[in-house]
């Protein structure tokens, strides 16, 4: 496979010409593959790249956005917090995301201090500014974002910040990917794994699951080029009946990840059953602030109860984001629910697969 330094040459047409030929020419089996993450989703709305495979190669979105996966009985928790006295700090993604009754976005237009941020450090330094007032940072994310929460959690203890506290609905990614390819309704031939969590996480979570469920992964970059090596890969894999775990973007990938970062996000945080929306609750897949870190935790200085949640009526997000149907399946989908108007987190969030198969219509015509 040709070796590429620059980033313009992991967009260059010519590039992507030649890996469509071999792709075309080596792939005989009709097959589904499932991009993990959300960035993956956007670049394959953004280049077309659906519509240029060969169409037994069907492409599924799976639950990479992690706005989209985090469940509406989650963000009702965080909508109480917005009611209570507090300056509540959060990535601009989850402001239009819909609970049960309400979202953040209308509680702020209600009254209620909800800031968007760039980064946890600056919730810290809200904090420090207010320090009469409790700040609460609403953490949503992957293994690519906990680390950088930890060493805030971890700074704002060594620093006795006492008024800065984490609503944690982070979550990791590989027991999700189990539960997909453990499902019953869903068949899934190959990952496109994503490259910023494994960045972080390395390959020995891919390994373990070729180990015990023969799907090959790959760990794919998000340039057209990427893409594509990375479906080659797969596709070679899946025609040999040989699966393994590689590593196409091996300009940001190692196999043994990010050890550091790693070690930072354990001494912080606990894995914990967690809740994916349309999912369900999947054993150890969230992660929670360890005990000593309990003074910094909101879930057990706030009371943050709520009663049974509500999804969306109509919205089809959880069977989105099992893979079990595309978005222009859902009924929905660009009549009542648009960008403008989102019915659901899938039409929200800047990687929900709805906002990108509504932006870049690449669908039309060859997936239904
Ligand atoms: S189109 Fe809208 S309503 Fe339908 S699944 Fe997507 S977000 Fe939900």
């Amino acid at each position: 496979m040709t070796r590429l330094k620059y980033i313009d040459e992991f967009r260059n047409p010519e590039v992507a010409k030649h890996l469509l030929v071999e792709i075309k020419a080596i792939s005989k089996t009709p097959i589904r593959l499932m991009e993990v993450c959300g960035t993956h989703t956007m670049s394959i709305g953004r280049y077309g790249l659906r519509t240029l495979l060969p169409s037994h190669i069907k492409l599924i979105s799976g639950p990479g956005c992690p706005v989209c996966v985090t469940s509406a009985k989650d963000i009702d928790k965080m909508i109480k917090l917005a009611s209570y006295d507090v300056i509540v700090t959060t990535f601009g993604d989850l402001m239009r995301v819909p609970g049960s009754r309400s979202s953040l976005q209308k509680e702020r237009a209600n009254g209620a201090d909800v800031r968007v941020v760039y980064s946890p450090f600056d919730a810290l330094e809200i904090a420090k500014k207010n320090p009469n007032k409790p700040v609460v940072f609403l953490g949503v994310g992957f293994e690519t974002t906990a680390p950088g929460i930890a060493a805030t959690v971890m700074a704002a203890k060594e620093q006795g910040i006492k008024n800065f506290f984490i609503f944690s609905a982070h979550k990791v990614t590989p027991p999700v990917m189990e539960a997909l390819i453990s499902s019953p309704d869903l068949k899934i031939d190959g990952f496109i794994c994503p490259g910023h969590v494994s960045v972080i996480v390395g390959l020995k979570p891919y390994e373990r699951l070729v180990e015990k469920y023969h799907v090959p992964c790959v760990v794919t970059g998000f340039e057209p080029v990427d893409i594509l090596q990375g479906i080659l890969m797969l596709v070679k894999q899946i025609e040999k009946h040989s699966p393994k775990a590689e590593i196409q973007y091996t300009r940001a990938v190692k196999p043994e990840g990010n050890p550091k970062a790693m070690e930072l996000m354990f001494k912080v945080f606990e894995p914990v059953d967690a809740t994916w929306r349309g999912i369900g609750v999947i054993p150890k897949s969230g992660l929670a602030l360890k005990e000593e870190y309990a003074a910094h935790d909101a879930s057990k200085v706030f009371d943050i109860e709520v009663g049974e949640a509500k999804e969306p009526p109509g919205c089809r997000c959880g069977d989105i984001l099992k893979g079990l149907i595309t978005p222009p399946e859902c009924p929905l989908f660009g009549k009542i629910c648009t960008p403008a108007h989102p019915v659901g987190p899938c039409m929200v969030s800047a990687e929900g697969s709805c906002a990108a198969y509504y932006k870049y219509r690449d669908w039309e015509g060859i997936n239904g």
